[in-house]
């Protein structure tokens, strides 16, 4: 899949729809889900244009993949909610229900948040 540079998350990234900042470095942006899942739900993004993990783990420079797994410890611990525990989410392509093709790390937590999956079936 190439990079749709009309995502919602790029629009984000270049200023034309607005976000809630929680944290960013020089290529990681973290910023509120605009529909939360859980009494904290931030996204982790790189800067960089990456359709998905794949994308991502495939041709990003090591700073970037060391930025954005920092991102998501340092996302908990901003929010308040590492401590207790929390669950990091990364949903990638159409079995995986990603709905915006641009790399997003969600990280969830504030209370317990149950079983990982509920079983197909
Ligand atoms: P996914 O299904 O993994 O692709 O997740 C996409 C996430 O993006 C969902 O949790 C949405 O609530 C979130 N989302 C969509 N639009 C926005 C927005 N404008 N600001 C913040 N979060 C958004």
């Amino acid at each position: 899949m190439s990079y749709d540079p009309e995502n919602i998350f790029a629009k984000i990234l270049e200023g034309s729809i607005p976000s809630t900042e929680i944290d960013q470095t020089e290529t990681t942006y973290t910023f509120a889900d605009i529909n939360p899942q859980a009494a904290t739900h931030a996204l982790v993004i790189p800067k960089g244009a990456y359709t998905d993990l794949t994308d991502f783990a495939e041709k990003a420079s090591d700073k970037e993949l060391a930025d954005w797994v920092r991102g998501l410890a340092q996302a908990a611990k901003t929010t308040g909610v590492a401590e207790a525990g929390y669950r990091v989410i990364v949903n990638i392509g159409d079995n995986g229900h990603q709905e915006v093709p641009h790399l997003h790390g969600h990280v969830l937590g504030g209370h317990a948040l149950g079983p990982m999956l509920t079983k197909r079936g």
